[in-house]
């Protein structure tokens, strides 16, 4: 199917219900409205003249317009990029030239960032770029006005030309360990690990799921929207970029029963001084994903946020993006301790990155998937994508994992960030979640830094769970004394008042460790 003809699907059966609440703006849709909305913005586009597989950029903070622009863009047959909102002028133009955007829909502006401004910079330089409609200003009502003027006849004549193997979108890596790559998606990639998604967290139209998550993320666009519209339910916006307190105030107050956040946002909500005032009772299930999940947050997530279903995810914008989950009825120890299973017709398997041979249950090797959610490809650049899929469509996911005897996996790590001391190797994962039960460490990072003797050291990195509180690394290795062998042990510590992070929400290693190693210097 297409992500039209599904959302037609949730219109019909369940027009009466909310679609979609903004709480920073109080307005609501419900799918009968909502469908209405996108039709129009969707004539609006067909009236600028976007053709079958034109390229429009979507560069916005979350808001409904986003959402409107992500089905309208769909219903024409036109590919949606998605452009992260921190971007700044070089890697907008970059993206608007790689992806040839010819229409972009962009915020005016929010916090520090003045969208409108940036965009008129780059401009001259982004020839195939014709027209920029900014949500929030006249140009957007001047969209929805030129599509008065179009015949819906022609819509539909548009949407009996699109098929479900049509790209729909090229979503941009977060851009964690370095350069981000634009994965082009179609419809039967993204609807369909959408729906599964879903279907595994038991969505029905009663649930009401609160979306922190950017939406210019597969996150946010595929495992909030696309799970959402094609099981009825309920998207909540609390903010338009992530407030842990706006967040917790919008699940209370629009009675969500489902959460999303990746483990750096459930930790902001865990720790705000008020927390415990906040009535969460309606909440049944969520997803934490994105980066590895500490035990210890999910946990408290379980037990201090009423998230009793809670799933943990695996998966990369490469592939769609979700590959494994965990189940409803799972333990506590595979809810918080593995990414849960593969989903249905997908495939994975662990090998040995040196020989490609699969490794034995419980070693671990690069995790590989195969299935319908693997992308086209990189967006005009076949190089890197023969890098990523081999000849048998087989993703090489970068990730090191292990798999146990009933196919529940763990991941370890990137292969990237995986230190090798003194010949030893140190997965930086197996720390991290010993130093979470440190009581005055609220996050944590380890990474590897150069070292003359052994060619790379330990370091963690720490945000403590009181800032005006100190931490020294006698104390550290103290703590770790007898719990952890001795060469897993830091032997270097920096407290910091936070990580860098990517908009995504996840941490820079790569820059941790830049910044670390000038330190040490
Ligand atoms: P880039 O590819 O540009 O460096 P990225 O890999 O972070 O950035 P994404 O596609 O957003 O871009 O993220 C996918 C990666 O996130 C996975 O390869 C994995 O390393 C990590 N990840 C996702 N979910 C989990 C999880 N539940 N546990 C551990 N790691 C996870
Ligand atoms: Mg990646």
């Amino acid at each position: 199917d297409t992500i039209g003809a599904d959302l037609a699907f949730t219109v019909e059966r369940f027009g009466d219900r909310d679609a979609l609440v903004d709480t920073a703006s109080g307005r609501r849709w419900t799918y009968a409205e909502f469908g209405r909305a996108v039709e129009e913005v969707a004539l609006g586009l067909l009236a600028k003249g976007v053709a079958k597989g034109d390229r429009v950029g979507i560069w916005a903070v979350n808001c409904p317009e986003w959402v409107m622009v992500q089905y309208a863009t769909a219903r024409v047959g036109a590919v949606m990029v998605n452009i992260n909102p921190a971007y700044r002028v070089h890697e907008l133009a970059h993206v608007l030239r790689q992806a040839g955007v010819s229409v972009l829909v962009a915020s005016v502006e929010h916090k520090t960032s003045d969208y409108r401004r940036m965009v008129e910079q780059v401009r001259a330089d982004c020839p195939a770029l014709r027209d920029v409609v900014y949500i929030d200003d006249p140009t957007w009502t001047g969209l929805v006005r030129l599509g008065e003027g179009v015949d819906p006849a022609r819509l539909a004549e548009r949407e009996a030309r699109i098929g479900c193997h049509d790209p729909v979108n090229i979503q941009y890596t977060s851009g964690t360990t370095g350069f981000a790559k634009g994965a082009t998606l179609s419809h039967h990639n993204i609807l369909n690990n959408g729906y599964f998604v879903g279907e595994l967290l038991g969505y029905t139209e009663a649930d009401r799921v609160a979306l922190p998550v950017p939406f210019y993320h597969c996150f946010g666009m595929v495992m909030g929207n696309l799970a959402i519209t094609s099981h009825g339910a309920c998207a909540v916006i609390p903010a338009p970029s992530f407030d842990p307190a706006a967040t917790l105030r919008a699940v209370q107050s629009e009675r969500c029963t489902s959460l999303y956040g990746v483990p750096t946002m459930f930790i902001a909500m865990l720790g705000l001084p008020d927390f415990a005032a906040h009535d969460l009772s309606s909440l049944r299930t969520g997803i934490m994903a994105g980066s590895p999940c500490p035990e210890e947050v999910m946990k408290r997530v379980v037990t201090e946020m009423h998230m009793a279903e809670v799933a943990i995810c695996y998966g990369m914008t490469e592939t769609s993006p979700v590959s494994t989950q965990t189940r409803r009825d799972d333990d506590l120890a595979r809810r918080t301790g593995t990414v849960g299973r593969v989903l249905p017709h997908i495939e994975v398997k662990v090998v040995d990155p040196a020989t490609g041979a699969t490794v034995g249950r419980g070693e671990p090797g690069e995790l590989c998937t195969r299935g319908y959610s693997v992308m086209l490809g990189y967006w005009e650049e076949p190089e890197r994508t023969a890098e990523a899929v081999d000849e048998e469509r087989w993703m090489h996911t970068g990730d090191l994992a292990t798999m146990d005897e009933d196919g529940y996996v763990r991941i370890v790590g990137r292969i990237k960030d995986m230190i090798i001391r003194g010949g030893e190797n140190v997965y930086p994962r197996e720390i991290e979640e010993f130093l979470h039960t440190h009581p005055k460490i609220a996050d944590v990072q380890v990474i590897g830094v150069p070292d003359e003797k052994y060619g790379e050291e330990i370091m963690a990195c720490v945000i403590l769970r009181d800032p005006a509180d100190t931490l020294t690394r006698d104390e550290l290795a103290r703590y770790c004394r007898g719990r952890l062998a001795h060469y897993k042990v830091p032997r270097h510590l920096r407290v910091l008042p936070e990580f860098p992070m990517t908009v995504s929400g996840k941490v820079r290693k790569v820059e941790l460790r830049e910044r670390a190693t000038e330190v040490l210097r």
